[in-house]
């Protein structure tokens, strides 16, 4: 590894032009998302829109929401934005909550006040929670960082968590079950009618997780979609957690963590009435928060109103059934489970197509193809803006299917050959130790970086995309070494 050098600080400032040009030029090696070829990472509709973000992010950027009571102003947009958040959701006028930064930071906090919900109410001692495998990565990094053991919950065929399962798991430390609308990687809503009537039989709090689909599941029923209900017309659900930097196209940092009512969110506040520096008392998990963000979030509210997030819903599905219809158009192919939001997955169903050499293919016609695991598949998340490359997603796709059918020897290399050796159990710690390896290794002194293309050049192969795809094919690369070492 290279030895890195920290770059100082400038000794005189710079001038405002030349910063603004550099901050413009570091752009150029990020994905291009206005064209419509990245998925899940940024949700764009048009000039007008970000230009609106951008000047209402820019009149708060300097006003704090720490303390409530201090910034009135950003207090009424919390206000304004939890309102219409309950109101979309179903809820009646107890439902309360707060703008947090982000799903996982609303994630976060369902764990902590549920956890310290029980601690209170029935001295659980060891907490645990109970998560279908398809929850969220939010929900394993809550467990992670709360102390919170997970439970979870198998799926059957269809990715459907299994309910006869999930109620044998409930045990006197249990704190909270999770149920999605939808999961992320297949775009499944949970039975949460189901799951509702179990959670108040037993008297378990039920999170419904609706990070992505928050804000498009009501304005697609609105639009006279038949959906299954899952929000607070659900009498089991105890709270949501809704992105407003997903589907509600807010400048980023904004979600929401609604709770049925106040005496589930009081669990979320956290007072030190010790501290030197006077008492202090907390709704979230931030200190200083960001006041840009909600108004970003206010601005995408009021800008859209219902009737603008109506046709953006309209114009995300017209794109997934398009893209549904075509994907089971390809004979090889196949939608996973039965998606009914604005995300879904699709795997192979030929021995001879491997789906990941397929995802590799896409990646070098520019497509910026997610993938999944357990079972394998590859992952779109649409939005209105992906209408317009519907055509040539899914001309690409076929052609991919064609060049993996006739190359079986690319099910070999690059992507297909790295998440291929996931499927070997053993290998698994050990790829998270190289992951984390290789994470902080970004992270150090100077701030590293790892040269994603080194290893394909020396292979000839399609260079990894990310971290750690490029940890597993270090991975391959090695066990390949070995099995050659031991033939020769
Ligand atoms: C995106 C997402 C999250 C996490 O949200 P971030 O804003 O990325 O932190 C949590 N749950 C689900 C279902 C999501 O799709």
């Amino acid at each position: 590894m290279t030895h890195l050098h920290h770059k100082p600080m400038p000794q005189s400032g710079v001038d405002q032009e030349e910063i603004l040009s550099q901050l413009d030029a570091f752009k150029s090696d990020d994905p291009e998302y206005k064209n419509g070829k990245v998925w899940s990472l940024v949700y764009y509709i048009d000039e007008t829109h970000q230009q609106l973000l951008k000047d209402s992010y820019f009149k708060y950027s300097s006003e704090n929401g720490l303390n409530p009571t201090a910034f009135k102003s950003l207090k009424k947009m919390e206000n304004d934005i939890i309102g219409a958040t309950a109101s979309i959701l179903n809820g009646t006028d107890e439902v309360c909550g707060v703008v947090t930064s982000g799903g996982t930071e609303s994630c976060l906090l369902a764990v902590k006040t549920y956890r310290d919900m029980a601690k209170d109410k029935r001295r659980v001692k060891k907490p645990e929670m109970i998560i279908p495998e398809t929850a969220h990565v939010a929900w394993y990094k809550a467990s992670d960082y709360f102390g919170v053991k997970i439970r979870q919950v198998p799926l059957d065929n269809n990715l459907v968590p299994d309910l006869k399962k999930l109620k044998k798991m409930i045990n006197r430390n249990t704190v909270m079950i999770l149920a999605s609308a939808p999961e992320y990687p297949h775009g499944t809503i949970d039975p949460i009618e189901a799951m509702g009537e179990i959670a108040q039989e037993k008297n378990i709090p039920l999170h419904v997780d609706a990070c992505v689909g928050g804000f498009i599941l009501p304005f697609l029923e609105m639009n006279g979609e038949t959906l299954p209900k899952w929000d607070y017309r659900v009498p089991g659900v105890t709270s949501i957690s809704a992105d407003i930097h997903k589907y509600g196209y807010a400048a980023k940092g904004a979600s929401t963590i609604t709770y049925r009512n106040l005496n589930y969110l009081r669990y979320q506040m956290f007072v030190q009435p010790d501290w030197s520096g006077g008492v202090f008392a907390s709704s979230a998990l931030l200190g200083t928060r960001p006041g840009g963000a909600y108004a970003g979030a206010w601005a995408a509210l009021q800008y859209f109103g219902i009737d603008g997030y109506k046709k953006l819903a309209d114009e995300t599905i017209q794109a997934v059934n398009k893209l549904k219809k075509g994907i089971t158009g390809i004979p090889e192919l196949e939608i996973m489970g039965t998606p009914q939001g604005p995300l879904f997955a699709y795997q192979s169903r030929d021995t001879a197509v491997n789906i990941f050499a397929v995802g590799d293919q896409m990646d070098l016609m520019g497509w910026k193809v997610n993938k999944n695991q357990k079972p394998d598949g590859l992952h779109a998340m649409v939005t209105a803006q992906h209408l317009k490359v519907v055509d040539q997603y899914l001309a690409d796709l076929k052609q991919a299917v064609e060049t993996v059918k006739a190359n079986p020897e690319l099910a070999k290399q690059g992507g297909a050959a790295t998440y291929g050796m996931m499927a070997h159990v053993p290998l698994r710690g050990m790829v998270k130790n190289k992951v984390l390896e290789m994470y902080s290794e970004l992270y150090r002194a100077g701030g590293g970086s790892i040269d994603l293309s080194a290893q394909a050049a020396d292979t000839n192969e399609t260079a990894p995309t990310s971290i750690v795809d490029k940890a597993l094919a270090w991975y391959v690369n090695r066990q390949t070494k070995k099995q050659q070492n031991k033939s020769s």
